[in-house]
Parts: structure tokens; C-alpha cells; sequence
């Protein structure tokens, strides 16, 4: 009877064993065996996207690795979900945009720049050859205008009794009189270009100094946000698995983000090799799998 009751004990103990470690009894499968099923939970519209147009980019992810080994790894099923996939949004994707957007900011703000910088250097070349004309002919007056004087002064001098020598004279003058309203009216248009450049010059330097402005604070939020931006984090604690993506900058770099993490819920680690998936910092722009990368997904697969 003791004996039969020990025994019921063990029994009773080895089933209560079995069910509180049922979850990781379960769960253990070989890789790449059996599809895992994701769903996505949170998702943030501030990115940009659409939920279609994350599930397609998903699909695109999924395919990076379903496609080498001709099988299915992953399958969209919100219903019956081993691995969750959010996308969050904080500080991080915003300073993304925001880097962006200045960045955007400052291309046209150069293009501006350099149109302008045109213009100035038209206007400055119309006022040099101008300027060259007008000085020509200051000089050009200031010689006859030397010359009339002094016949003024003989006129003064002598008898001032030829009607001839004082039509000559009243010549002379009106003609500088002439020269004096032509010199005025080349003045007023060199006095325009000045004030057109004037105003130019101003211009340019505000956009030079908001330029030199927005280029500080560029590099400012970049240098802030640091290296080590992968744009997302694969966790799996006790059965539950996610994926949280918190940055990208583009459609490619979020396939990039989402593959690597979901070679992390494969089972891969990360490889030394800067080109692949599973590189550390998943820097490359490439769309599909380095041969490292490939090598990695059939030993975990047990492929020869
Ligand atoms: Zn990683």
C-alpha cells in the first residue's frame, strides 16, 4: 500500500513536472522545420507606411530567406502567432526624418544659392562694363570741358567782339550740357545695378549663414544619435517572441531591418562579414543573402 502510494506520488510529480515545463517541451522543433507564424502588433502610422505596404514589405523580407531554401520559414497568421512584429515609433525614426527633411531643406536652399550666385555675377559683369563706358567718357568730358574753359578765358581776355567766337563757344557749351545729362542718366543706371547687387549680396549672405546654420545642425543631430542606428531588435523570452523595428529611412532598409530580424527568430546569430544579413551593424543596401548569410542558414537547417 506504501509502495503503491510512492508510486502514484512519482507519477503524480513526473505529470506536474511535464506540464510546467509544457511550453519549452513543445517549442522544441528543428529549425527551419516548420514555418514560424507572425502577426504584427503595433503599428505606428507616423512611419509613413501602410499596414498593406508593411505586410508586402513583410512578404519581401520573408522571401530573402524562403527563397534559397525553396520552403516556406515564415507565415503571416495573426490567429495562431508565435513571433510578434511592431512597429514603434520614437525618437528615433524622428530624428531620421528630421535629418531627412534638413537634409531635403538644404539641397534647395543650395540650389537657390547657386542661382543666385548667377545672377550676382551677371549683374557685377553688366556694372564692370558699364562703370568702363561711363569713366571713359568722364574723361572724355572732363578734357573738353578743360577745353572750353580755356577758350572761355581768351574770350574773357580779349576783345569779345567776334560773333563767330561766340557762336563757338555757346557750341561748346551746349554740347557739354548735353554730355553732362547723358553722364547723369549712365550714373542712375550704374546707381541701379549697385543697389540690384546690394540687395543680391544681402540675400546671399542670409541664405549663406542659414545654410552654414542647417548644415551645423545636420551634423549635430547626426553625430547625437550615434553609430550603432540598426533600426531594429529581435527578443524571445519564455515562448513569447518580437521584433520591435524603430527606424528606417527607406522601403529597402526596412526589408533589410525586418530580414535580419527574422534571422535572429530563425535561430541565426549574427556573422562577421559586412556584406551579409546578420552583420552586426546589417549596413549593406544588397537585397539578398551574402554567402555567409547562406552558409549560416544551412548549417542551422541541417542542409548539406
Ligand atoms: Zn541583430
Amino acid at each position: 500500500m506504501d509502495f503503491k502510494k510512492a508510486i502514484i506520488i512519482l507519477i503524480v510529480l513526473v505529470v506536474v513536472f511535464i506540464f510546467s515545463n509544457y511550453p519549452s517541451f513543445t517549442k522544441i522543433s528543428f529549425a527551419c522545420e516548420e514555418p514560424i507564424n507572425y502577426s504584427v502588433g503595433v503599428f505606428d502610422k507616423r512611419f509613413g507606411i501602410s499596414y498593406k505596404t508593411f505586410l508586402s514589405v513583410l512578404t519581401q523580407a520573408e522571401a530573402i530567406w524562403e527563397k534559397p531554401m525553396g520552403k516556406e520559414l515564415f507565415v503571416y497568421a495573426p490567429e495562431n502567432s508565435d513571433l510578434t512584429i511592431n512597429l514603434i515609433y520614437d525618437s528615433r525614426q524622428e530624428t531620421t526624418s528630421t535629418l531627412s527633411n534638413i537634409s531635403d531643406v538644404l539641397e534647395e536652399n543650395k540650389a537657390a544659392y547657386k542661382t543666385l550666385q548667377i545672377k550676382y555675377i551677371g549683374l557685377k559683369k553688366e556694372y564692370d562694363s558699364l562703370k568702363d563706358v561711363y569713366d571713359t567718357r568722364v574723361s572724355t568730358f572732363n578734357e573738353k570741358n578743360f577745353l572750353y574753359q580755356s577758350h572761355v578765358d581768351n574770350w574773357n581776355s580779349g576783345k569779345r567782339n567776334s560773333r563767330e567766337l561766340f557762336d563757338q563757344l555757346e557750341r561748346e557749351r551746349t554740347a557739354l550740357e548735353i554730355d553732362v545729362e547723358e553722364l547723369k542718366i549712365l550714373e542712375g543706371e550704374l546707381n541701379d545695378i549697385v543697389s540690384g547687387i546690394n540687395t543680391l549680396v544681402g540675400t546671399l549672405n542670409r541664405l549663406a549663414r542659414s545654410l552654414n546654420l542647417k548644415v551645423d545642425t545636420y551634423n549635430t543631430i547626426g553625430a547625437s544619435r550615434g553609430e550603432t542606428f540598426t533600426g531594429g531588435i529581435y527578443h524571445s523570452a519564455e515562448g513569447v517572441q518580437d521584433i520591435d523595428v524603430y527606424e528606417f529611412s527607406s522601403r529597402d532598409k526596412l526589408v533589410r531591418v525586418l530580414a535580419h530580424e527574422l534571422g535572429h527568430a530563425l535561430g541565426l546569430a549574427h556573422v562577421d562579414d559586412k556584406d551579409s544579413m546578420m552583420y552586426h551593424l546589417n549596413e549593406s543596401d544588397a537585397q539578398s543573402l551574402s554567402k555567409t548569410d547562406l552558409m549560416a542558414l544551412r548549417t542551422l537547417c541541417r542542409i548539406k
